[in-house]
């Protein structure tokens, strides 16, 4: 019997900014349901690699599927044409991603800021939006501050807020983007919680972080990027223990 395509499939992804290439020939699968950490240095081209999952960059060369659909092109012979925005709207909508910085919307309390792109961009009704809405509030274990206002919370219930608008869209796949480096080191647990209940769920995720207890307890697979490359990838507990390559040691030294 063939293997299930993978949620996630990149081959050969290659991004530069100017002359400059940040992405110099991705290969990566991610099979559903799998979490997968990347980790490495500062500019090595982890937040790039996410950007271009869901098509906030566009790409030179190589592809992004997900769940079997081409990310932000069509294939024409062998050529790939970009997609028009409201496709790309469309496929963005599929996949959650939440950032260092929470990005919610200021002039909005919790629940307006979950239902926003439901009804927005899915065209939910509504009352079924904020039904789901307390629903992942509740998730999140923020019941009972659905009328607050970002400024109002912790940078960790923002953040679980984030992750909260992010389930709101019923996304296939889940990107973090060091989604605790911002927070003070006592609120950190609470949205890595946040983050292994969905990986106990089944979500299919990629997180970059450098919070190691979490690839340790959750990751599935861990991938070291260097250099635009991804220079090693493993299991967790493999990576941490015996890493291969000369550089990921490195830079484990360095962090761990
Ligand atoms: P990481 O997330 O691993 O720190 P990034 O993906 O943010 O790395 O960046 C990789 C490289 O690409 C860095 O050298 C960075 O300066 C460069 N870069 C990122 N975004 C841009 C941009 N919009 N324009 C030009 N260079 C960029
Ligand atoms: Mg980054």
């Amino acid at each position: 019997m063939m293997a299930a395509d993978p949620m996630v499939r990149i081959r050969n992804l290659r991004k530069s900014y100017g002359a400059t290439p940040v992405l110099r020939g991705i290969d990566l699968d991610v099979a559903a349901g799998e979490v997968t950490c990347v980790i490495g240095p500062s500019g090595s081209g982890k937040s790039t690699l996410l950007r271009c999952i869901n098509h906030l960059e566009k790409i030179d060369s190589g592809y992004v599927e997900v769940n079997g659909e081409l990310i932000g092109y069509r294939r024409r012979g062998d050529k790939l044409y970009e997609l028009k925005d409201k496709v790309i709207a469309r496929q963005r909508a599929g996949i959650g991603m939440v950032f260092q910085n929470f990005n919610l919307f200021a002039h909005m309390t919790v629940l307006e800021n979950i239902i926003e792109a439901p009804m927005a961009v899915r065209g939910k009704p509504r009352d079924e939006a904020v039904e789901m809405a307390r629903e992942l509030v509740r998730r999140v274990g923020l019941a009972g501050r659905e009328d607050a206002y970002p400024r109002q919370l912790s940078g960790g219930q923002q953040q679980r807020i984030a992750i909260a608008r992010a389930l709101a869209m019923e996304p296939e796949v889940m990107l973090f983007d060091e989604p605790t480096s911002a927070l003070d080191p006592e609120l950190v647990g609470e949205v890595l919680e946040v983050m292994k209940d969905l990986a106990r769920r089944g979500m299919t995720m990629i997180v970059v972080t450098h919070e190691m207890s979490f690839a340790r307890e959750a990751a599935d697979k861990m991938v070291f990027m260097d250099g635009g490359l991804i220079v090693e990838s493993g299991p967790p507990e493999e990576i941490l223990r015996a890493p291969r390559q000369e550089r990921t040691k490195a830079f484990l030294s360095r962090v761990l």
